[in-house]
């Protein structure tokens, strides 16, 4: 059996793991596309402000995949023939396969705005690359615009700020961090980072982009800037997929088993469009755990095993500038909110007929686990008792069935295999 992976990312570092726990001996060949070996993509923010040494950055460090027998091809697919199995790489090599993993990931968006293709100042920051080039461009005490308050332009301004740039954050939705949090959570955090320094701008769009001159929001204003850094969102990169004929969505479209509509290709991490467990919907998840997940499952599958996976549940957990903030769930299923706040601590829960769907925890570590474990086991609490915990939320006050239900053993994995 020979396997190929294209990408080199964190779904590939689990797909090998998951390969080797089937089939110790075939043949392994990865297409690193971006030739910096496994590296963890979240880490790049910390690098950029200073806060991580290149030797740090590794998700997996090169003795790894030398140890599994994997070879690494630093080069580009450009082409699946899935007629003959074979990979067409940029430098003409051809590369045959008997099972194929598309861990191709994501890319940033790029709005089609004027100036921004034809500016230098304007910047990504979602590879390693993009950061040792901001690196050289960074100069305290002027302005870096980031268009963007996900979880990647709040990093990004975070870095930048660390840097000693003074930064301005546009956000086109009416509040920050839209996907992860509610009005007043993000009214909380926003407050947070303007109280550091960081200016940010709600409800409004960049249209024009001058270079040095910096950027024109929708309503006239101009804003001086010497850096400007596009973090609007992702998109998986679904070429390669479906110009050999595979099935796609919104990402790649795979089966229970991660199988494409090829019998001979997976896919996994951030290229897949998934199951969302909570709302059951197909959804993009893009995040790290998932991407290890999937592409260890995907890794056995492919070594004839047939492990299913049911989806992911969308939970995020971002430290910045001194604030914790992590949450879990979905915001597309109404339900009755429960708010406590104590100072910078604040907790939120949403639950519908008893069953929490969503939490936004800010400086709330410690009741996380417990509460993403809630929302996976949609176990039903009486209104009483989530009236008691969020009283006073801690561990001691999670209701006595949670601590029942973490008794369980492991016959419930609903990621269990079956054997071959
Ligand atoms: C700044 C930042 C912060 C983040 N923070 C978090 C976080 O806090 N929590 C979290 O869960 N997630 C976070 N993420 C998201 C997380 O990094 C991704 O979900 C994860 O990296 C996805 O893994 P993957 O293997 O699917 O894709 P990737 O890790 O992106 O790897 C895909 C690789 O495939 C390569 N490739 C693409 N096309 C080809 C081709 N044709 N030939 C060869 N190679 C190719 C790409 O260049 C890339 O190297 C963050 C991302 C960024 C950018």
């Amino acid at each position: 059996m020979k396997y190929v992976i294209i990408g080199n990312g964190i779904a590939a570092a689990g797909a090998v793991e998951g390969i080797r726990s089937r089939d110790r001996e075939s043949p392994i060949a990865i297409i690193d596309g971006e030739q910096r070996g496994s590296y963890s993509r979240p880490l790049i923010t910390y690098y950029l402000a200073g806060k991580r040494k290149a030797e740090q950055m590794h998700y997996r460090p090169p003795a790894f995949f030398h140890q599994q027998g994997v070879t690494v091809i630093p080069d580009r697919a450009v082409k699946i023939d899935n007629q003959t199995r074979q990979v067409i790489l940029q430098s003409g090599l051809v590369v045959g396969y008997d099972r194929l993993l598309l861990a191709t990931g994501a890319s940033p968006i790029i709005p089609e705005i004027p100036g921004i293709r034809q500016n230098g100042c304007v910047k990504t920051l979602y590879t390693w690359q993009d950061a040792e080039q901001l690196d050289l461009l960074v100069t305290p005490g002027q302005r870096a615009v980031v268009m963007g308050s996900g979880l990647i332009g709040i990093k990004a301004a975070e870095a930048l700020y660390q840097r000693g740039m003074q930064v301005t954050i546009i956000e086109k939705q009416t509040q920050i961090l839209p996907r992860l949090l509610s009005r007043t959570s993000a009214e909380l955090v926003k407050e947070h980072l303007q109280d550091k320094g960081i200016e940010i701008i709600t409800g409004q769009e960049v249209t024009r982009i001058n270079g040095d001159n910096g950027v024109e929001l929708a309503d006239g204003r101009r804003l001086t800037a010497q850096l400007v850094i596009v973090a609007i969102g992702t998109r998986p990169n679904l070429s390669l997929a479906a110009d050999c004929g595979l099935a796609v969505n919104q990402g790649v479209l795979v089966d229970s088993h991660l199988r494409t509509s090829d019998a001979n290709i997976f896919a996994a991490g951030d290229v897949i469009e998934t199951n969302d467990i909570l709302t059951g919907y197909p959804a993009v998840m893009a995040l790290l755990p998932l991407a290890h997940r999937e592409g260890f499952l995907a890794g056995q599958n492919m070594a004839g095993a047939a492990c299913s996976y049911p989806g992911g549940l969308l939970i995020n957990s971002v430290h910045v500038l001194g604030m914790n903030i992590i949450g879990a769930g979905s915001p597309q299923i109404p339900g009755q909110t429960w708010l406590w706040q104590q100072g910078n601590h604040y907790l939120e829960l949403v639950t519908e007929s008893g069953r929490l769907v969503r939490y936004i925890a800010l400086n709330m570590p410690q009741v996380t686990g417990p509460l993403t474990s809630l929302i996976e086991k949609q176990m039903e609490i009486q209104d009483s008792l989530w009236q008691e915990f969020i009283s006073q939320p801690g561990l001691n006050r999670l209701p006595p069935m949670y601590w029942e239900a973490i008794k369980e053993v492991a016959d419930n994995d609903s990621y269990r295999c079956r054997a071959i």
